[in-house]
């Protein structure tokens, strides 16, 4: 397994049905002719508690795959944004509910996963995790989790 592929299997903490390389939050993993792995990531939201597990779990994932030097790195610059989801990324966070992040007016309002409807409105901050915030459809009055925007 090349540490690209170790890296890249690692799933987010906050929404472990995606792999931190679909959500874009991997930016590069390189390697030196020490053996020495450097992954660098950008994080979806500054001041996200998964930050700290991410960067365990990549280390945890490359040290399995017989990568025993390993360096993480954050990079905040450039930042992270939803437009780094992959297309694979996106289909699995619709299909789990999650509304997928669009382009930048769609993060201030999702629409609704259930409807599709644009017309929602946010109820809490808190989600059921801290990166995510809960909503509600005002179409179909069905409450559902988005992934906040920064
Ligand atoms: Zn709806």
């Amino acid at each position: 397994m090349t540490p690209y592929a170790a890296a890249a299997s690692v799933v987010d903490p906050e929404l472990p049905l995606v792999t931190i390389a679909e959500l874009g939050i991997l930016r590069e993993v390189t390697e030196d002719p020490g053996g020495r792995v450097t992954v660098s990531i950008t994080p979806t939201y500054s001041g996200c508690p998964a930050l700290d597990a991410i960067r365990a779990d990549i280390a945890t994932a490359l040290t399995r795959a017989g990568y025993h030097d390993v360096e993480v790195r954050t990079h905040l610059s450039p930042p992270w944004s939803t437009d780094q989801i992959t297309a694979a990324g996106r289909e699995k966070l619709a299909a789990a509910g999650i509304a997928p992040p669009g382009p930048v007016l769609l993060q201030i309002r999702p629409r609704c996963p259930v409807c599709g409807s644009p017309d929602t409105e946010e109820l809490s901050r808190f989600g059921s995790t801290a990166c995510k915030a809960l909503w509600r459809c005002r179409t179909c009055a069905e409450p559902f989790d988005a992934v906040k925007p920064l």
